[in-house]
């Protein structure tokens, strides 16, 4: 299949972009580049012996990806392409609407255009807010609690609406939990700019000695070792959920969403705890105050992803933190070197 990727060149696109090739698709990446690099593609295209195509373009300019659909003429899209900083949306909130709102809009308008009528989206498990109590089921009540957050719960409705009304349409929304490992190459991984806001990247520099300690955010939660409790799932995991959804949008139409995570909770201290396993590295790291909007837990009832699309997550925290320890001990400055 023709596959068109937006934010392909990102950490999770460029791992579903290797999949899919790997897979016998053809891919072509549409990407700005502005948090992400060219190089994983070049290393995608080094690991799966041939070459997705590349567009260097925002989602948001018509023009480009109009050329793009025209040239490519794709039969589904994956649409990653996204600002996804919790604090900095609370900042520049019009940003994020633009960006992961308006992108979304064009994109719809691009595909409808060019006849092409599947799309898998990259959701959050931030959807599910604190309305109710993980384990989160698909039915749960959504919103949000940040711009971030909204925007995200935003296109979730555009495409459930869009999709009502127009019966050619299958979409596919997927609520990523906690994204974390790299590929077991140690090639592709996780290359955020400036200090990392998630947990395992930040545990990966200071492993690397980048930074002296990790800040854990509470440890007052009423969770078992009081640290705040995730569901941690191995990125190239997360890729194969991509490609089961687009699978089963080739048999189903409709809007369909699927929690895509482990179904288990860690604790920040256990995430350290296993990757001074892995690494055989010490993490020193200091208890400081909770971080303001994080919440104690959020964890998914992964069935329906299981039943449906006959996917579940194979890979555990353990693997995650060798792979992502790999990557970061042969690539201490991401793409930018090596
Ligand atoms: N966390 C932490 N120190 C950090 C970064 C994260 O203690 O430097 C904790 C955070 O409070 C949460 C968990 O690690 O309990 C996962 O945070 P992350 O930002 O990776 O993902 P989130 O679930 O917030 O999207």
């Amino acid at each position: 299949m023709r596959v068109l990727v937006t934010g392909g060149a990102g950490f999770i696109g460029s791992h579903t972009t290797l999949s899919l090739l790997e897979q016998g698709h053809d891919v072509l990446v549409v990407d700005d580049l502005s948090n992400s690099s060219e190089e994983s593609l070049r290393r995608v295209a080094e690991l799966a012996g041939r070459e997705p195509g590349f567009v260097k373009a925002n989602v948001r300019d018509e023009q480009a990806l109009d050329a793009a659909f025209a040239d490519f003429k794709p039969e589904a899209v994956i649409h990653f392409a996204g600002w996804k900083a919790v604090g900095e949306s609370t900042q520049i909130p019009l940003v994020y609407y633009r960006e992961n709102v308006g992108s979304t809009i064009t994109l719809l308008e691009t595909m409808a255009k060019h006849d092409c009528h599947t799309i898998v989206f990259s959701s959050s498990a931030t959807v599910y807010g604190e309305l109710s109590e993980p384990p989160f089921v698909e039915d749960a009540p959504t919103g949000a609690t940040n711009p971030y957050g909204r925007t995200k719960h935003m296109v979730e409705q555009i495409l459930t609406d869009v999709a009502a009304a127009d019966p050619q349409l299958r979409v596919g929304i997927l609520r990523y939990f906690n994204p974390i490992g790299a590929h077991e190459s140690g090639r592709i991984g996780e290359d955020p700019k400036g200090i990392p806001n998630n947990l395992l990247p930040f545990v990966a520099q200071v492993a690397a000695g980048r930074r002296e300690k990790l800040m854990v955010f509470g440890d007052d939660y009423p969770t078992p070792d009081g640290t705040g409790t995730r569901d941690y799932i191995h990125v190239v995991d997360l890729a194969a959920g991509h490609l089961a959804a687009l699978d089963y949008l080739g048999n189903n139409d409709g809007c369909h969403v699927w929690n895509l995570g482990t179904g288990k909770p860690n604790s920040v201290l256990e995430v350290v705890h296993a990757f001074e396993a892995a690494s055989g590295v010490e993490i020193p790291y200091e208890i400081v105050a909770r971080r303001p909007g994080d919440v104690a837990s959020s964890y998914a009832n992964v069935d329906r992803a299981h039943q449906e699309l006959g996917w579940r997550a194979e890979k555990s925290v353990a693997d995650a933190c060798a792979d992502t320890y790999r990557w970061q001990s042969a690539n201490p400055n991401g793409f930018g070197e090596g």
